[in-house]
């Protein structure tokens, strides 16, 4: 697709499924939204699409593929080129001005549970590992955004159907029947949480985010590529050595993360994790 999108799906803007709307009340209760207090509020509008934009009638779910061609180890596979948001919004934006659609673009920042939409339009299934959406032919490094349409569709996508067995919960203490405790996660700890790490903590590979559970998921063999350039890494970013880091002064960090989505961790941040990286 000209815009870099690799899927496209309508689901029809209902309700979400009561079962739904409970293991997301269930998880909140758990606390394993950690100090994501974001995830808290605005609970109904979730549930409800046209809370969030009155009249609503279509969501359209969209994927980017985001395997980076070359990487940078120490850095999530996500996060290796432009931040997401604004590259995806962007294409979103465009697609509806060409298409001359009515509604608005949202990129993981509104209530919105966008895996929930993706498998309800057709789009992908719901792996069991981490929770991922994958998308068939790209597997789970796929971003999504949804637009909310105020017009109705011809036609609406169904769930596709998954004969794929349910992938290990065991990989990580951190995925629970209940879904994932963040608490114990290391993309959360690395990118969300600010202050010290709990006591006992450790980093494998990466010391902003972590790809174990994506890696491990069954449907990342489908995982290729992109030729999207803004999902490819720098040459600046590529060369970083592990003595590169421990030295990175806050201009070589501007530098190096300008439009990145790494700048979420902020300086302080990511030196913290790549002190626990080094010493890990
Ligand atoms: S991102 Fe890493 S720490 Fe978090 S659930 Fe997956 S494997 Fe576990």
């Amino acid at each position: 697709m000209r815009l870099g999108f690799v899927a496209c799906g309508l689901a029809k803007a209902e309700p979400v499924a009561e079962s739904v709307a409970a293991h997301y009340r269930r998880w909140l209760e758990l606390g394993y939204c950690a100090g994501m207090d974001y995830l808290r509020r605005n609970v109904e509008m979730r549930m409800q699409p046209d809370l969030l934009v009155p009249g609503v009638k279509t969501i359209v779910s969209l994927a980017m593929n985001f395997m980076p061609a070359r990487q940078q180890p120490a850095i999530s596979l996500y996060a290796q080129g432009k931040d997401y948001h604004d590259v995806m919004r962007s294409r979103m934006r465009q697609l509806m001005e060409d298409m001359g659609l009515e509604g608005r673009a949202f990129v993981d920042t509104a209530p919105v549970l966008e895996r929930y939409w993706a498998w309800r339009s057709g789009i992908g299934i719901i792996t069991q590992n981490g929770g991922f959406i994958s998308v068939p032919g790209y597997g789970p490094t796929v971003f999504l955004g949804e637009l909310f349409l105020t017009s109705e569709a011809d036609h609406y996508g169904s769930p596709l159907q998954s004969s794929l067995p349910a992938s290990c919960g065991a990989i990580c203490p951190a995925l629970t029947a209940e879904g994932l405790d963040a608490r114990r996660c290391i993309s959360y700890q690395t990118i969300e949480h600010r202050g010290s790490f709990p006591t006992g903590f450790h980093l494998g590979p990466t010391f902003y985010g972590c790809d174990r559970c994506l890696r491990a998921n069954p449907q990342f063999a489908e995982a290729h590529p992109t030729d999207e350039p803004a999902f490819q890494p720098s040459d600046d970013l590529l060369n970083m050595t592990p003595d590169d880091w421990a030295h990175l002064t806050e201009d070589q960090y501007q530098s190096l993360f300008k439009g990145s989505a790494v700048k979420r961790a902020k300086y302080d941040g990511l030196m913290r994790n790549i002190c626990c990286w080094l010493s890990s």
